[in-house]
């Protein structure tokens, strides 16, 4: 019986070895679910698969559906994204984008936008500036948690909804409430004293990060110590909801690249 193929356009989030010389590949479609994928024999340096299936590459490809995993048959390289495995910084900024999305997507589940927002990140963090790398994977992040439907409310009290005001914390608080559990900042009225305090200037890199666009992005003056502590409320938020601890964050935390 012959085998029902399909074609699609895919970023590569994730290559694990498969016996001798193959490939299981974890991609994003276009229409935000994922694709699990064999590449046989993409470990041979004579396979037309090595070059066009890189991580972080974006490729045209057509597959042979399988019972649990479907069979490539033939890919053409899109976009090689080749300074995201070559420089160190760069990669450890684009591992939290792939690891992010190889857990959280799924086959047969589509996530509208998804697949424009990380072809657009991952370009443009290849062609960026290693120091704005950290910006960047912060800025995509907070912008997949609003895709995936977790996004912070970073504007609002979570728990009144009352609008917080651009100069939060001043002389009263030297941070801003905010409640990964309840769903964002909290305004003094709510707040209780167990909640978890974040530098306003935090807040409002996140606030900025969520609405400016990478390109953009690439040419600000980077305060890397807050763009940090927009990472570890991004780590905590993706815990929170959707108990999933990134390693690859943890990574960029104690690298000592940046
Ligand atoms: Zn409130």
């Amino acid at each position: 019986m012959a085998q029902s193929t399909y074609s699609a356009r895919v970023l590569v989030l994730r290559k694990t070895k498969l016996g001798e010389s193959d490939l299981i590949l974890s991609l994003l479609a276009q229409d935000g679910s994922q694709i699990r994928a064999v590449a046989k024999g993409a470990r041979k340096p004579t396979s037309q698969f090595s070059s066009r299936l890189e991580l972080y590459s974006q490729a045209d490809v057509l597959l042979a559906q399988g019972r649990s995993l479907d069979i490539v048959k033939e890919a053409r390289l899109i976009a090689g994204n080749a300074a995201l495995r070559e420089s160190m910084e760069l990669a450890a900024c684009a591992a939290p984008i792939a690891e992010l999305l190889d857990r959280i997507t799924q086959p047969g589940l589509e996530v509208p936008k998804l697949f424009d927002l990380t072809e657009t990140a991952l370009g443009a963090l290849a062609s960026s500036d290693p120091a704005h790398g950290p910006a960047m994977c912060a800025a995509w992040l907070l912008k997949a948690f609003a895709f995936l439907g977790i996004r912070p409310s970073l504007d609002r009290c979570c728990v009144c909804g009352q609008p917080l005001a651009c100069d939060v914390g001043g002389a009263v608080h030297q941070t801003v409430a905010f409640s990964c559990g309840e769903g964002g900042v909290v305004c003094d009225d709510c707040r209780v004293s167990d909640v978890a305090g974040l530098a306003p200037e935090a807040l409002s890199w996140s606030r900025a990060l969520l609405g400016m666009r990478f390109a953009d992005i690439a040419s600000i003056e980077i305060d890397q110590s807050c763009v940090f502590d927009v990472l570890r409320l991004c780590q905590t938020w993706a815990q929170v909801h959707a108990s999933i601890r990134l390693k690859s964050l943890n990574f960029l935390f104690t690298c000592g690249l940046f």
